[in-house]
């Protein structure tokens, strides 16, 4: 059975729209804060600015997950004009049928991505140790 390069197109122009109201949606929500205009209504409960700080900071990683998504999935479609769709990003093997039906958007195989992940951990790792 071979892949269905359309249907994956339309799947992943499917996210595209879906991520990208979903962002448009949260850049509304959380504009960029007024300052003067603000702070020239009186004291604010210390409290209530630290809980709308901490959503704030909670709806901008929400945001940098999905814009992250999005570039993917923009480049999965890139992959698809440039016919190198389906295959990893890093070693060029066929990217197996059933990871693609899961992940449309997956851009190395499973081999690879568990060492990017790998990578990722012990980068996390280091910084917690600078931390302390
Ligand atoms: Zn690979």
């Amino acid at each position: 059975m071979t892949l269905d390069i359309q249907q994956m197109k339309a799947r992943l122009e499917e996210k595209q729209v879906e991520l990208q109201t979903q962002l448009s949606g949260l850049t509304e929500a959380y504009p960029a804060p007024v300052g003067p205009v603000e702070a020239s209504e009186g004291p604010q409960d210390f409290e209530e600015v630290a809980v709308d700080f901490l959503e704030t900071q909670h709806e901008q990683s929400i945001m940098v997950n999905e814009q992250a998504l999005l570039t993917e999935v923009q480049d999965a479609l890139k992959r698809i004009e440039q016919g190198t769709y389906g295959k990893c990003v890093i070693c060029g093997q066929e990217i197996p049928e059933k990871r693609l039906e899961a992940i449309p958007w997956a851009a190395r195989c499973v081999k690879d991505e568990e060492q990017l992940e790998q990578r990722n951990l012990s980068q996390e790792e280091l910084y917690n140790t600078n931390t302390y």
